[in-house]
């Protein structure tokens, strides 16, 4: 049996503390359309600027606990059904197949990863990639 990625325990822990959200053109009109504000007022009032583009901002600010704008108390998104690639993507980073210590990091917060060696995950992205191409 291949190893494969467990459910996710919905723990929000991943929209904490963990970097920045940055966002695609297509993540930035689809969320603004479901907010129903203009994409420049979702810009002003969701993100800031980045080298890489847009980013969500964080619950209050760099003195905060590095929560995601959307992130609601119960650990739940806000926008779940219109949320970021970034955010749907993950556990499935190339960065997390790439980089050792980032996977350690992220398998130490993520239910979904817990169980798995750095080279089982890389296992499971090189089949997630190749079922996209
Ligand atoms: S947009 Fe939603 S899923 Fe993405 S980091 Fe924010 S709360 Fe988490
Ligand atoms: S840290 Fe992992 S288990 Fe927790 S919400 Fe994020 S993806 Fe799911």
């Amino acid at each position: 049996m291949p190893p494969q990625l467990h459910a996710c325990h919905r723990t929000g822990s991943c929209c904490r503390g963990r970097g920045s959200c940055t966002l695609t053109p297509a993540d930035t009109a689809r969320i603004a359309d479901h907010l129903e504000l203009s994409v420049f007022d979702f810009r002003l009032r969701y993100t800031h600027a980045s080298p890489r583009g847009p980013v969500l901002k964080i619950r209050g600010g760099y003195r905060g606990d590095g929560s995601c704008v959307f992130l609601t108390e119960e650990g739940s998104c806000e926008i779940q059904p219109v949320k970021p690639q970034q955010c749907t993507d993950y556990p499935l980073w190339e960065r997390l197949a790439e980089d050792c210590d980032a996977f350690e990091h992220a398998r130490s917060e993520c239910g979904m990863l817990r169980h798995l060696s750095h080279a089982e995950f890389q296992q499971i992205y090189a089949a997630s990639q190749d079922r996209t191409r």
